[in-house]
C-alpha cells in the first residue's frame, strides 16, 4: 500500500530543542486548502490509500478537519495524524477527528519525567496534556503509534516510558535516535547521546514492549548495535515506502533519500553481513563520536 506524507504547515506550537525542522517555520507559508486537496487528488490517481498529515503541527492548520474529510471522500482508507499532542487534550476534538475519519494517531512523548519533557519542548504542562490525551484515545479505543526521540536527557528513562505507554494502552511505540539537523544540530553537544550508551536501555524498553505484546521498534540504530534485537529495526522490518510532500520539494522515495542523503557508512560496513540491508547511522553522528562503535558483523 502506497503511503504519502503530507506536510500541511510549517509552524508549530512547541519549540523542541531536538527539532529537525528548525527555522523552516519562519520561511514557509502554510499550505492552502486548495493545495492540500490537489495533492491528495494527484496521489490518489497514483493509487495511494494511506495518508499521513504531519509536521509541523497539523492540528494548528485551520483547514485540517476539512482536509481529513476530503481524504476520506476520495477513498483514502488509512488516515494518520502525526502530532505533538496539544489540541487532543480536549475530548471533543478527539471525537471530531475520529468522526472526520482519522484512524491512526501518532503522537510523541519523550520523557517519563514531566519537568524534563516540558523543558525540552519548551511548553509548560506539555507532558500532562499529552498523557490526558492518550487517556482520551484509550477510552475511545483508538490505534495509537507512539514516537520518542532518544536524547542524552531521556535514554535512561526509556524502560519507564515503555511501561507508561503500555499502561496508557498504546498500540505501538518507536524509539528514534535523534536526527542531528537544524535545532538538534545547534544543540548537539547537550542532547546527542553516544549510541553504545543508550543500547542497554533501548533493549530493556523493547523487552518490556515485546513481553506485553506491543509492536515496538527503533529507528536509526544499525544492526551491529542490535544483536538479538534485529526484529525491532524499523527501517528493515516495519517502515513502509513513503512519498513525502516537503516544504521545498517532493521526495518520491523516502527510503532512497535516507540512504543517499542522510546516512553514512565506513570501511567496516563494506565487510559486514548486513551491508545490503543496513541503513547505517545519520551522517552527522560520526562527526561527533567517530566510527569505533560500528563493528562489522561476520
Ligand atoms: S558495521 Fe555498518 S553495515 Fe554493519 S551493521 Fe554496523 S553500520 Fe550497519
Amino acid at each position: 500500500m502506497k503511503r504519502i506524507d503530507l506536510k500541511v504547515w510549517f509552524d508549530c506550537n512547541n519549540m523542541c530543542l531536538f527539532c529537525v525542522q528548525g527555522d523552516k517555520r519562519f520561511k514557509h507559508k502554510p499550505r492552502t486548502k486548495e493545495e492540500i486537496f490537489a495533492k491528495l487528488e494527484e496521489w490518489k490517481k497514483d493509487w495511494a490509500t494511506w495518508v499521513v498529515f504531519t509536521w509541523w503541527e497539523p492540528t494548528v492548520h485551520p483547514d485540517i478537519i476539512e482536509a481529513i474529510k476530503y481524504a476520506k471522500k476520495i477513498w483514502y482508507t488509512s488516515i494518520q495524524i502525526q502530532t505533538n499532542w496539544r489540541a487532543f487534550a480536549d475530548y471533543n476534538y478527539c471525537l471530531e477527528l475520529i468522526e472526520a475519519w482519522v484512524n491512526e494517531f501518532a503522537p510523541s512523548l519523550h520523557w517519563f519525567n514531566p519537568e524534563t519533557h516540558d523543558m525540552l519542548v519548551w511548553v509548560p504542562w506539555a507532558w500532562k496534556k499529552t498523557v490526558v490525551w492518550l487517556a482520551n484515545l484509550q477510552k475511545l479505543k483508538q490505534f495509537v503509534l507512539m514516537n520518542t526521540v532518544i536524547t542524552k536527557q531521556n535514554y535512561k528513562e526509556l524502560p519507564n516510558l515503555a511501561t507508561l505507554f503500555i499502561k496508557l494502552g498504546v498500540s505501538q511505540f518507536q524509539l528514534a535516535f535523534i536526527h542531528i539537523l537544524w535545532s538538534a544540530d545547534k544543540n548537539k553537544i547537550e542532547i546527542v547521546p553516544k549510541k553504545s550508551d543508550i543500547i542497554p536501555y533501548v533493549h530493556k524498553a523493547l523487552d518490556i514492549g515485546k513481553k506485553c505484546g506491543i509492536i515496538c521498534m527503533t529507528e536509526a540504530v544499525p544492526f551491529c548495535l542490535m544483536k538479538w534485537y534485529e526484529w525491532a529495526i524499523a527501517e528493515y522490518n516495519f517502515m513502509p515506502e513513503t512519498e513525502v510532500f516537503d516544504a521545498e520539494c517532493t521526495i518520491e522515495s523516502y527510503a532512497e533519500y535516507r540512504w543517499n542523503e542522510w546516512k553514512a557508512k565506513w570501511s567496516q560496513c563494506k565487510i559486514c553481513k548486513y551491508k545490503n540491508i543496513c541503513e547505517w547511522p545519520w551522517k552527522e553522528y560520526p562527526e561527533i563520536y567517530g566510527w569505533d562503535e560500528f563493528i562489522a558483523v561476520k
